[in-house]
């Protein structure tokens, strides 16, 4: 159930274009740049289930363990998540500022999230951009 795309516009239309250190490479048909195939080896599903685990306080290495991943790999997603999350976070504060200027504030966005949260950990679970949305009703 390998599905690969090109690494720079994403296009699912490639031809093979030899190999270098033993790795398949492509080139995209569309924007003719060449990629290698990088599927990754756990599915953005079993990301997100390490996600969710790390979130009900599960351990890393519990989470690693059950997933057959690696500790600094379940680390780096976690890390990466944050990171994405804080992003998004930021661009839903930005949006509810276009929309309702001075009504709503980052802070009041956090806090809110976590008197409704189970504690601070599985409070940042809601902290997308679903929680602006919700604050925008
Ligand atoms: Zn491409």
């Amino acid at each position: 159930m390998k599905r690969i795309s090109c690494t720079h516009c994403g296009s699912s239309e490639y031809q093979r274009n030899g190999s270098s250190q033993g790795i398949q490479r492509y080139i995209c048909k569309r924007c003719t740049r060449c990629f290698s195939n990088n599927v990754p080896k756990f599915s953005r599903e079993v990301r997100e289930k390490a996600l969710q685990m790390y979130l009900n306080n599960v351990g890393i290495r519990k989470i690693a363990l059950f997933l057959g991943a690696s500790p600094a790999g379940v680390l780096k997603w976690i890390r990466k998540a944050g990171q994405e999350l804080s992003e998004r976070l930021q661009q839903a504060a930005g949006q509810v500022e276009q929309q309702l200027p001075d009504v709503i504030e980052m802070d009041e966005i956090y806090t809110y999230v976590q008197k409704n949260g189970n504690g601070q950990s599985s409070g940042l679970l809601i902290l997308d951009n679903k929680v602006a949305l919700l604050r925008l009703k």
